[in-house]
């Protein structure tokens, strides 16, 4: 306390304090083991995975009522971002079981490949997931909840260069000192933000919320490296004023797929979701954008907007007059209006209205409220350690977009592990914390990337990423983590018992099919399958694990009824049995794979190598990438951001062949 008097004191006579300063503790005068500043998606996670695992923690944010708002498009999942939703859920986190009772159209993305790459996603009703997470964050026990900004981070030991200074608490706008031994940051898109409509700039975090100044200018001042990113969103259009009579009507998945490991389905039924449209962007849309680049700030300034959700200025500029595809999403259930996802634009706003009505079954539509892009402060993420703390300051996090990254689900993945670790530190006395690897999950990847990498622009999970794509799947997410989540005490005895339920259940049907040994002479006659010159002894999941004969659970069941009908009721059993099966063999070649590469990390590539050569096959962002950065080896190449590891093992395989050649 005295120590942080001081330190009070001393930022008052250096001009960092506005306000004058007074100590209170809320209820106690004991200091919280875990503040949480920010109420979005890291937010919630991290102060629910504090208060999770008995932590004395505070949430402090802005706004109650905008706890758990989704501030661009009303969707949660999809390619990468499902997979980490997944995992967040193994660790026992909030967003999947609040998608489940508030989404409106269910469907898994990417489908037509294999189940490692599947996509889960679901479009959200906005208001009914806001309220579920509130509801579920006001009674989760030990955590308090407060309305209130944030100024600054208060700092024990205010030496600036010591490696010993301590976080020990925040001070609120009010002046008024919050202590606590960790803190964790999840400010996304506030810290010195302005929003650009047009010419226009206004200072805010998000339509409608102040930004975060002070705490930008504190967090600069604690000599973290820092840098500006930018992002978008789209008009939002009256729904009323679509011709959906033009459009092209995508229904959800029947039956859907719940995102919690905890749900056999979801909570509503299928008829009841509700449809997506698509349409396209005409040519007049690209004219629009161009004429009107004198008026569009947000496009003409040099910094770094998102390259995966780009602007559809950035679009037009890049890819010339091509048609785009433009997504009609439903907000919710009883929501008025549309998200037109594809059209996130910053031009004046009489420039979206012409813009709009240039897309099809767009003509007459009403815009509601003109899209707007938003720049902001991030901190450089190579300042973390893999928990999420910071290097620089003991006890302080960082979690979210904050760190460079976007999207809900890459700000909830970080916020559960920063929440943990942050109460890790008062829990653990040994000095135990929760980190992920690349080879355990997604969050492992994205965090890694961060941490080592850094980011120079808006980042987001792709399961391109990955290494480890065959074993990293959205069905198994469970097996990889709950069990690494509950001995650090971050998932529930509930979650942890359903958990142990499905392992011996997976566990006893794969032995049960290990049992059935048949010749394949058997198997493909019994399946009604073409025949074989020859045969060999195979057992059921091995049979299960041949793509190309498809063989379902439910027809050994009908073989075998003796020893298998006990998975008759079973239907994501049978499910999650026969992905885990197809996956066998290639989740032993993948690691064969992996092991080359790590051989051949020093394999020289020729400075004279052809990025653009058929045979290597690579995407224009590797080819840019690749072509500008010039790795001199393997090694090298395989650290670049956007460069996926199958592109690694085919230049190790082109190079090593070209050598053979020569
Ligand atoms: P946020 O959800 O932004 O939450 C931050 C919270 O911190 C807010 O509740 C805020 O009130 C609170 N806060 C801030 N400063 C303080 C303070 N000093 N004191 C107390 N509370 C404070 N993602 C996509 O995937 N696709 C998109 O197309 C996309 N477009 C976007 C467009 C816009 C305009 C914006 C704003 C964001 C967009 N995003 C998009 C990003 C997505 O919204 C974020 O990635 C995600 O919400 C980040 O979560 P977070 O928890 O880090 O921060």
């Amino acid at each position: 306390m005295v120590q942080l008097r001081l330190c009070a004191r001393i930022l008052a006579r250096r001009g960092r304090l506005q306000l004058p300063v007074r100590m209170s503790h809320s209820s106690s005068s004991d200091p919280y083991d875990v503040v949480v500043i920010g109420g979005g998606h890291a937010g919630t996670e991290a102060s629910a995975a504090a208060a999770r695992m008995g932590s004395r923690t505070l949430l402090l944010t802005h706004k109650l009522e905008t706890i758990g708002e989704m501030s661009c498009n009303p969707s949660f999942g999809g390619i990468g971002k499902g997979h980490l939703m997944r995992e967040v859920d193994a660790l026992d986190g909030v967003c999947a079981r609040c998608c489940d009772v508030s989404g409106v159209h269910y469907k898994v993305l990417n489908r037509r490949r294999g189940p490692a790459v599947w996509g889960p996603r679901a479009q959200i009703d906005r208001q009914l997931y806001k309220k579920a997470v509130q509801r579920e964050l006001h009674s989760t026990p030990n955590l308090e909840i407060r309305a209130a900004a944030v100024d600054n981070i208060l700092i024990e030991d205010d030496t600036p260069d010591s490696l010993s200074r301590r976080c020990g608490g925040v001070l609120l706008a009010n002046g008024e000192v919050v202590r606590s031994r960790s803190v964790v940051l999840t400010t996304g898109t506030f810290l010195r933000a302005h929003i650009n409509i047009g010419l226009e700039v206004r200072p805010a975090g998000r339509i409608g919320d102040a930004p975060a100044k002070a705490l930008g200018e504190a967090i600069d001042r604690l000599g973290f490296r820092m840098g500006r990113l930018k992002t978008g969103t789209p008009p939002r259009i009256a729904k009323s004023s679509i011709d959906f009579s033009k459009l092209e009507r995508h229904d959800g998945d029947d039956p859907p797929m719940p995102f919690s490991f905890l749900n056999n389905q979801v909570w509503l039924p299928t008829k009841e979701q509700l449809p997506c449209y698509l349409t396209y962007t005409t040519p007049k849309v690209s004219d629009i954008v161009r004429d009107n680049l004198h008026v569009n700030r947000h496009v003409t300034e040099e910094i770094t907007g998102p390259r995966y959700c780009p602007s559809i200025e950035s679009k037009i500029l890049r890819f010339g007059a091509k048609v785009h595809q433009v997504w009609l999403e439903p907000e919710g259930l009883d929501s008025p209006l549309v998200y037109p996802q594809g059209i996130s634009c910053t031009l004046p706003h009489e420039q979206q209205v012409e813009l709009v009505h240039a897309i099809q079954g767009l003509e007459k539509a009403e815009v509601v409220q003109p899209g707007y892009g938003v720049e902001y402060d991030f901190i450089d993420p190579r300042e973390l350690y893999p928990t999420l703390e910071t290097k620089r300051v003991q006890g302080l996090f960082f979690a979210g977009q904050i760190n460079g990254t976007t999207g809900y689900e890459e700000a909830a993945a970080q916020g559960i592990i920063a929440g943990a670790n942050a109460a890790g530190k008062t829990i653990h006395k040994d000095g135990k914390q929760l980190t992920i690897s690349r080879t355990e999950g997604y969050i492992g990847v994205l965090i890694d990337d961060l941490t080592s990498l850094g980011t120079n622009e808006p980042y987001r999970m792709f399961t391109s990423r990955a290494e480890f794509r065959l074993s990293l799947r959205p069905d198994n997410a469970d097996m990889r983590l709950t069990q690494k989540g509950y001995e650090f005490g971050l998932v529930s005895q509930h979650r942890y018992q359903h958990f142990r339920q499905t392992e011996e259940r997976l566990q006893s049907a794969i032995d049960s099919l290990r049992k059935l040994r048949k010749h394949t002479h058997y198997w493909r006659q019994a399946l009604d399958l073409p025949k074989a010159k020859t045969s060999v002894e195979k057992t059921a999941f091995e049979m299960l694990s041949i793509p190309a004969d498809n063989i379902t659970v439910e027809q050994l069941i009908g073989l075998h009824p003796k020893e298998l009908s006990w998975l008759a009721d079973d239907r994501n059993l049978a499910e999650r049995i026969k992905i885990e099966a197809l996956y066998s063999f290639f989740v032993e070649e993948q690691q064969r794979d992996v092991e080359d590469v790590r051989r051949e990390e020093r394999l020289t590539i020729p400075a004279d190598i052809d990025y653009f050569s058929k045979t290597l096959s690579l995407s224009n962002e590797e080819r840019q990438k690749l072509t500008l950065i010039q790795p001199q080896t393997i090694a090298a190449a395989s650290r670049i951001q956007g460069v996926t590891p199958s592109t690694i093992v085919r230049i190790m395989k082109y190079v090593k062949k070209a050598e053979a050649k020569a």
